[in-house]
């Protein structure tokens, strides 16, 4: 029996041929392609984005642009990716974790209230699973504090939230484009934002920070040569080769985004009734991206689960172990019992398979190991 991954990208013929025509082209780094690309990106979010090399450079990028520096904190949750959290921490800032919401498993506003000192420069959810935080109410309580709202939209590419496309909402987004998420470009990512002052800037900082426009020189032209670094930035720059990829694979999203839901609806549908699970809440809000399937596995059985899944070849996977958690963390000063709804869940998460190529035959697999584990 062939194994099934928790997550896998689809790629077409289309996508292959867009990546060889740049190939073929004069073209390979940061080029024509990527400002295609961009152009493409705004469209679909209604806000203006920039495109760099990860998600994580996208958050590194925007944390930047938000003026982070040593002596700013910024909130999150503790439930995401490492990244998340390490990117503010490479800028000299602090983090503060503030505990989730019991249904969603987003980051909740009334615990970032009370995380939040004069310090706090900035809020930073992540739509957790692809549905998105509870965006309204944390930038209320980000803009009464002077805070920016900087969202993690890693899972939540083609969310959406009261109507408008997640990209459009906060003050900056962050997206990335890894091969498990919704779409891809191998490795690659994106930041959005509401001021295009702060997108010039994330512009600069993935681009060593390089001056080329003769009106901002401090130093005197020698030349036509001429160009000058005045903020030192990193090369976080996407090749056009991958853009070509990102550009083919963006005119899929919103079939890749139904194909997910059925998927999903299709995992409501026939595990419903199974007694040992919890199956992820949905708010009436939103439209989730379901970039993740996460069901709660209750009374302590979720190890014996995955391991039983594992075994029968179904590549679960547990998202994520606290941030807080983490040596590097623990290291800090954070210690367990600190965020209990993040940790709850976390002892009972299991992400089940959810891709836009996973067969009706291999979901309906997975679909019976996980009821025959509960024996039903
Ligand atoms: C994937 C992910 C990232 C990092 O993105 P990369 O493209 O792998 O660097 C950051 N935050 C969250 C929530 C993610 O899921």
């Amino acid at each position: 029996m062939s194994f099934i991954p928790y997550g896998r990208q689809s790629i077409s013929e289309e996508d292959i041929k867009a990546v060889v025509d740049v190939l073929r082209s004069d073209w390979l780094t940061t080029g024509p392609v990527v400002e295609a690309f961009e152009t493409d990106l705004s469209a679909v979010l209604r806000t203006p984005t920039v495109v760099v090399s990860s998600g994580t450079a996208a958050l590194h990028a925007a944390y930047y642009a938000a003026g982070l520096g040593p002596g700013d904190e910024i909130v999150t949750t503790p439930l995401t990716f490492v990244a998340t959290a390490a990117a503010a921490i490479h800028l000299g800032a602090e983090v503060r974790f503030a505990d989730v919401q019991a249904d969603t498993l987003n980051l909740d506003p009334t615990a970032v209230k009370h995380a939040m000192t004069d310090q706090t420069r900035a809020v930073v959810p992540v739509d957790f699973a692809g549905h998105p935080a509870d965006l309204g109410d944390l930038q209320a309580v980000a803009r009464d504090a002077g805070a920016m709202l900087i969202e993690d939209a890693s899972h939540a590419i083609g969310a959406r939230y009261d109507d408008r496309p997640v990209g459009s909402i906060a003050d900056l987004t962050t997206f990335s484009f890894h091969p498990v998420k919704t779409i891809t470009t191998g490795e690659g990512g994106a930041v959005s934002a509401l001021d295009p002052t702060l997108l010039e800037t994330v512009k600069r900082f993935r681009n060593h920070g390089l001056v080329r426009n003769a009106v901002e020189f401090v130093l005197e032209e020698e030349g036509a040569w001429h160009q000058e670094v005045q903020k030192t930035g990193l090369n976080y720059r996407m090749p056009d080769i991958l853009a070509a990829l990102g550009r083919s694979q963006l005119q899929r999203l919103s079939g890749f985004i139904d194909t997910r839901q059925t998927l999903a609806e299709h995992y409501h549908e026939t595990l419903e009734d199974v007694d040992g699970i919890r199956l992820p809440h949905r708010r009436r809000n939103v439209q989730p991206a379901w970039h993740l399937f996460t069901i709660r596995v209750l009374e302590g059985r979720r190890k014996a689960l995955f391991d039983d899944l594992r075994g029968q070849g179904i590549g679960v996977q547990v998202h994520y172990l606290p941030v807080h958690l983490q040596p590097a963390f623990l290291e800090m000063g954070f210690r367990r019992g600190m965020y209990p709804i993040a940790e709850s869940a976390y002892e009972e998460l299991l992400s089940l398979p959810l891709y836009p190529g996973l067969a009706k035959d291999q979901q309906d697999r997975v679909i019976s190991a996980v009821r025959g584990h509960f024996g039903c």
